[in-house]
């Protein structure tokens, strides 16, 4: 979910997996184990290691995440690279001027794909082992046996992340918002119906999009974090809109 790609540092870690290159810009680590902090108050585990386990947690989903696009991008035949920097990632390619709206459809969809994929992989794992889970972040409780919680130990808390971040996050990802995924297809599909004016229809739905989410997660989940990040999206939004005026 990010517009431009940010200089190289120092600090940049490089390697590449299955021949794409992966570059890891140190503000990653930063910001991932910053919410960390945030997402270990009250969990019962010491502080270090919880902001420890969460950065992995953020490593690997968002890591997947932005694999999902990738392969896409090169299943079309473009080939692709990754950074991860700030609250995200980016998975660039150049599909040149033929980039048809399926494509692009399908390589945003890939990422929450491959974080959904992942996330079910999990959750058919702790099903598996005879527990029931609540989902993270929805008010849904899969299976039956006992629970699988937080607090009894680091390998719970790091299930938990990763669901979190997997589904949780993948959905939130596809809500018709720019510059998330979903406000890709969105963009994508108005399109298809309205050539001319689909970028401010897109962005129009973007700002009520992301006001609704903002109060939902103030009012219904008590998420602080939740409506500052939405209620900057709705302004970023309108921001672009009045450039498009
Ligand atoms: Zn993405």
């Amino acid at each position: 979910m990010l517009l431009a790609e940010p200089p190289s540092t120092a600090f940049d870690l490089h390697f590449s997996i299955g021949k794409i290159p992966v570059r890891i810009h140190p503000l990653f680590w930063l910001i991932a184990i910053g919410f960390g902090a945030i997402a270990v108050r009250g969990a019962g585990i010491n502080m270090l290691l919880g902001m420890a386990l969460w950065a992995a947690a953020v490593f690997v989903s968002i890591l997947v995440h932005e694999l999902g696009h990738a392969l896409m991008a090169r299943a079309f035949g473009w080939p692709p690279r990754i950074v991860l920097y700030g609250m995200g990632g980016l998975a660039i390619y150049s599909p040149g001027r033929q980039q048809t709206r399926k494509s692009r459809i399908l390589i945003d969809f890939a990422g929450p794909g491959a974080g959904f994929l992942l996330g079910a992989l999990i959750l058919g794992t702790v099903l598996v082992s005879g527990h029931s889970v609540q989902l993270p972040g929805l008010p849904v409780h899969i299976g039956n046996g006992p629970s699988f919680t937080a607090g009894a130990g680091r390998l719970e808390l790091f299930v938990l992340f990763m669901l979190y971040v997997n589904i949780f996050w993948g959905l939130l990802n596809l809500a018709p918002v720019q510059p998330l995924d979903g406000g890709g297809i969105a963009k994508a599909i108005i399109e298809k119906y309205r050539p001319r004016d689909a970028w401010s229809i897109a962005l129009k739905l973007g700002i009520g999009t992301a006001v609704t989410l903002a109060a939902v997660g103030l009012f219904l989940w008590q998420s602080v974090f939740l409506a500052l990040m939405f209620g900057m999206l709705a302004y970023n939004n309108w921001q672009m809109l009045q450039q498009v005026r």
